[in-house]
């Protein structure tokens, strides 16, 4: 057997048994609104600390679970976390505060039956608002798939889930397909977002980008925003919400709802 099967063999049971025995958590990545700084919402962020190899960065064990049955088993993993998560800061946010957690998922998981039944099962089991829950999909994966895509985000949509289109900028989507689509946000990808206050180009590339959204009525989230300066300028050009390293990097769940019930940023552990 080549090499890479076996690793990608050895991955799918390594996988399938860490999942058994709970190596994988995750953590969480505030999402701030520029008017305000306001904490509206987050990203859940898988992490893999395996036994032997010990942490494991997602953009390696996603890669390779998506070409396996395992990315499933991971996705439903992380939803299932995610609305506990919501379901424990719920009972102790005011009623009226919103708050949303986005899940990050793949091409594979739009794809498969059952998927849109099982974050209804969970939403339900978790007695959540379906608007608390954002399913985050990259722009390759909408142009890549884009009849199965329009069918099962129609139906998550439907549900009351909300829809992100994630690295926004990097997938050269067709715009009046998008236009299409019931999307809830745009996600502006860090490569843009992070350099807007030294790249001429960046912010051109922006100002269009929050005018797109602003015309589909979707909000625009900027990613990987590392500096004040930068956090600066995308509210400048328009932008309503960010996230990356200058607010917050992703915390435990502890630390977040410290901040989100408190504003309590001592002792964050980040992770
Ligand atoms: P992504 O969805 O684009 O997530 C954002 C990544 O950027 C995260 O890396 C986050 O920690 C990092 N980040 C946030 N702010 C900054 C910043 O200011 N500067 C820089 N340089 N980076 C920043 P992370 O957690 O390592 O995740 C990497 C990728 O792995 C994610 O990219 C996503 O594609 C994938 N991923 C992570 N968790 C999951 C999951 O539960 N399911 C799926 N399908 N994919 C996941
Ligand atoms: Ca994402
Ligand atoms: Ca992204």
């Amino acid at each position: 057997m080549p090499p890479d099967v076996i690793s990608q063999l050895k991955l799918e049971s390594d996988v399938l048994a860490g999942l058994e025995r709970n190596e994988f958590s995750m953590v969480y990545q505030p999402v701030v609104r520029l008017a305000d700084r306001a904490v509206t919402g987050v990203e859940a962020l898988m992490r893999w600390d395996h036994p032997v190899s010990g942490h494991i960065a997602p953009e390696r064990f996603i890669r390779l679970a998506e070409n396996m049955d395992s990315i499933g088993r991971l996705t439903e993993h992380a939803i299932a976390e995610t609305c506990g998560m919501l379901q424990r800061l719920r009972t102790q946010l005011p009623q009226d505060k919103p708050f949303n957690a986005s899940v990050n998922i793949s091409g594979h998981d739009l794809c498969r039956d059952g998927f849109v039944d099982f974050v209804a099962f969970t939403l339900d089991r978790h007695a959540l608002a379906p608007d608390m829950l954002r399913l985050e999909v990259t722009e390759t994966v909408l142009v890549q798939e884009p009849d199965i895509s329009d069918q099962n985000l129609r139906r998550l949509r439907s549900l009351g889930c909300g829809i992100a289109v994630d690295d926004f900028g990097t997938g050269y989507s067709n715009l009046a397909y998008l236009k299409t689509l019931p999307l809830t946000a745009l996600k502006i990808d860090r490569t843009f977002a992070g350099d807007a206050c030294s790249s001429a180009i960046s912010r051109s590339i922006i100002r269009m980008l929050v005018g797109l959204g602003a015309e589909l009525g979707v909000e625009i989230i900027a990613e990987g925003l590392e500096t004040a300066d930068c956090a600066t300028t995308i509210a400048q050009l328009g932008c309503s919400f960010a996230q990356g390293y200058h607010f917050y990097k992703p915390l435990l769940e502890q630390d977040l709802s410290a901040l989100v019930l408190h504003g309590d940023e001592s002792n964050q552990h980040v992770a």
